[in-house]
């Protein structure tokens, strides 16, 4: 598919930032999946319901409404109306969206409607970029650019961390640390939608490159 640019891998290795600008640069859509997860999982701990508790959580899923702002100056999540951007990003959420994100029923949900924006961005001109675990595995196979981020653990740490201050949440690193650890291992783990590389993925070691580095690279790919 051209016009799509598939952009994986695990948390802190700048996904997010790179995706957005490069997005802003072609003049695409941008469509953060991770939010989508950490959205509906907020739904479900506000419904009290345990995270494992996988039919529980269907439920509670199959009943929000998720709306997603794709435009990559101002990118927004709305639950049921609600702007939760802030909020998804918060300890709660993080701790529990690696096991909502597990559930298959879930997943079946949410990549559905995240096929349907992208079908709705490709009708317009730019494209649109689509971060996230599954993209070029399972959302969009066909993506005509895969990218798939990587970057030590303590650099991820660090990013995550900085990210954290910098957005006005307290910032720890041997907590962001193990957390980062605890969710790749879940992520590459599960049964469903594993986070691992496309085959046909371009990998990109993003340890000791900046941003603008990041998005030079890139740039060649979408170009070439
Ligand atoms: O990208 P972000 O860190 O916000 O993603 C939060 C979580 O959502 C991930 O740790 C993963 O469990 C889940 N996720 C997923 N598939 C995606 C995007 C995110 O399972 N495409």
């Amino acid at each position: 598919l051209r016009g799509v640019v598939a952009l994986d891998g695990p948390s802190g290795t700048g996904k997010s930032t790179v995706s957005r600008k490069l997005a802003s640069a072609l003049g695409a859509s941008y469509l953060d999946t991770g939010a989508m997860y950490r959205a509906v999982t907020l739904a479900v701990l506000r419904a009290q319901v345990g995270p494992s508790d996988e039919a529980e959580v269907v439920r509670v899923v199959c009943g929000v409404e998720l709306t997603m702002g794709t435009d990559p100056e101002r990118p927004s999540v709305l639950l049921d109306g609600e702007d939760v951007g802030q909020e998804i990003r918060g300890p709660e959420v993080t701790a529990a969206v690696s096991a909502v994100s597990a559930v298959a029923a879930v997943r079946e949900l949410l990549v559905a409607h995240q096929r349907e924006l992208i079908g709705r961005a490709l009708a317009e001109p730019g494209g649109i970029v689509v971060e996230g675990r599954d993209i070029g595995t399972v959302v969009v196979p066909d993506a005509g650019l895969k990218v798939y981020l990587t970057a030590s653990a303590e650099a991820r740490a660090q990013r995550r961390t900085a990210q954290d201050i910098s957005e006005g949440r307290a910032g720890d690193l041997d907590r962001t640390h193990a957390d980062v650890q605890r969710r790749d291992a879940l992520d590459s783990g599960r049964t469903v939608a594993p986070l691992r590389k496309a085959d046909d993925a371009l990998e990109l070691d993003t340890t000791d490159l900046d941003v603008a580095g990041v998005l030079e690279q890139l740039h060649k790919h979408v170009e070439s």
